[in-house]
């Protein structure tokens, strides 16, 4: 980047060490987890920011971005880096914008809504909402690290959402302040269902200044391991649990094996040959599940109160996306897929992939609530990966039989699975990012200046 940049960019920013242009830390802070996938690996190898800048305020990410604006410099946002997709990875150079440091929690207020700034780490907010009585309704595995703003722009759901659904679902997220990349950046309050324009949009079509997150009232929880000798006993067992009402749950997940052979420093949870379910439940039931699972034929192997994110063992650090790093920490050839199976035939789902592909796809079960409050089988299995092609086979035979894939092998907003049918989040980016220098290449269906097919500019 042209040195003259750097230096107006310090002087606007008004401190040197928020302006960072050491080559290591920027392309350390250009990276997220894309190396899950080996075809994300070919294309974003290399790809690096030119200088990072750290706002502290919605005030700095207007200058940035005026800045930026006039001279035609991309801008991505980075909250901790923790996203699958290569989706904080800035495809053109520039600036990369490090929200770390807007990391303040405003209010947890009395009827349970956390108002914060998108750089607040998913697990001081976890902590913070406890010691008022609440807690997240649903978060990522990487809840310790990742961002709410990043969470925001990246993710999806994951523990909680058994219960809670997904983050888009039930007004979890209650509003949102971007700051727009126009000549005179804007700063804009998104509440209710215009949420959406920006949720999921990897950043592309504005900045996350501010957040209104709901939270849901704190339970006591517990963590239990059972092991089946069969996967059809425990994926019985597991669904019985999730789909009753009955059940307070925060985590209800199935592995098969080999899978909890990877689970190097938890071994002695899994006995050899066997499928694991892992569940967070609320204290008071936690007798009750292990006589349940007991009847049901499964074997308890651990059963503990959870003192909170420090507990040890952390059963999430297993669950979620997490699972695939296990998998690949043993051999480099695992990466994984995101799937949905029908809760009404994911037996002959799940049968006809073992058919197909064998071994190829190991189970890994999520269970999962949605918008409609159907709770069902999701699922981020482990996918022995040998060629591009073969992988895509198995995306087309699970379209193919009813199982809902999101491909994490691709690189742009739409392409991934979240992107919503009704264009909100292209037509958001037209209106908020006419030059497109929000993580260009990201939104493949926004064209400058111009209006895509189909989409209208208003
Ligand atoms: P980043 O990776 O920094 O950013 C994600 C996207 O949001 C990028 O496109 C970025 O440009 C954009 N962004 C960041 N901040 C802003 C902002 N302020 N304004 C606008 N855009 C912004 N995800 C799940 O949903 N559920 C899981 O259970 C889960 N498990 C995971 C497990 C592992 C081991 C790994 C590696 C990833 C997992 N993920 C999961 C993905 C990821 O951790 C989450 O989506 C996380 O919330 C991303 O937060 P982050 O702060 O790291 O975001």
């Amino acid at each position: 980047m042209d040195p003259k940049h750097i230096a107006e960019l310090r002087s606007l920013i008004g401190d040197p060490a928020r302006v960072i242009v050491n080559p290591q830390m920027v392309e350390q802070l250009s990276r997220d987890f894309y190396w899950y996938s080996p075809v994300l690996r070919k294309q974003l190898d290399g790809k690096v920011g030119e200088v990072v800048v750290q706002p502290l305020s919605a005030g700095d990410v207007q200058k940035t971005l005026r800045y930026c604006f006039l001279n035609n410099i991309p801008v991505t946002a980075r909250g901790a880096g923790t996203g699958n997709y290569g989706q904080a990875v800035p495809l053109e150079g520039g600036v990369v914008l490090d929200l770390a440091r807007m990391d303040r929690i405003e209010e947890i207020t009395k009827d349970g809504v956390a108002v914060c700034q998108p750089g607040v780490r998913l697990g001081d907010l976890e902590n913070e909402g406890r010691k008022a009585g609440w807690e997240l309704r649903c978060y990522p595995s990487t809840i310790i690290k990742a961002s709410v703003g990043g969470f925001l722009g990246g993710g999806s759901g994951g523990i909680g959402t058994v219960t809670h659904g997904g983050l888009r679902d039930f007004q979890t997220v209650r509003a949102i302040e971007v700051v727009t990349m126009e000549p005179e950046p804007r700063i804009v309050l998104h509440e209710g269902e215009a949420v959406h324009e920006i949720l999921h949009a990897w950043g592309t079509n504005g900045i996350i200044t501010r957040i209104w997150l709901a939270l849901t009232p704190a339970v006591d929880w517990s963590q239990c391991v059972v092991a089946f000798d069969s996967f059809n006993a425990a994926f019985d067992f597991s669904e019985q649990i999730a789909v009753d009402e009955r059940w307070i749950k925060r985590l209800v997940t199935v592995f098969e094996w080999p899978i909890p052979s990877f689970f190097t420093p938890i071994l002695h949870y899994a006995p050899e040959g066997h499928t694991l379910i892992f569940f967070m439940i609320a204290s008071s039931q936690l007798s009750e599940l292990e006589a349940a699972a007991r009847k049901a034929g499964g074997k308890v192997t651990h059963s503990a109160a959870y003192p909170g994110l420090h507990a040890r063992p952390l059963l999430s650090d297993y669950t979620w996306n997490h699972t695939t790093l296990w998998a690949i920490r043993t051999d480099e050839a695992y990466t994984y897929l995101q799937c949905g199976f029908s809760h009404e035939n994911a037996r002959e789902q799940l049968r006809r992939l073992r058919e197909k592909f064998g071994m190829e796809i190991l189970f890994h079960m999520e269970f999962m609530k949605n918008g409609d409050g159907i709770v069902f089988p999701g699922a981020i299995p482990v996918v022995y990966y040998t060629t591009e092609e073969r992988l895509n086979e198995m995306i087309d035979f699970c379209r193919e039989i009813g199982v809902w894939v999101a491909n994490p092998h691709v690189n742009n907003v739409e392409g991934g699975g979240r992107y919503r049918p009704d264009n909100v989040q292209l037509l958001a980016k037209q209106k908020y990012d006419p030059k497109g220098l929000l993580n260009p290449g990201k939104m493949v269906t926004f064209h400058s200046q111009s209006s895509p097919a189909g989409a209208s500019t208003k």
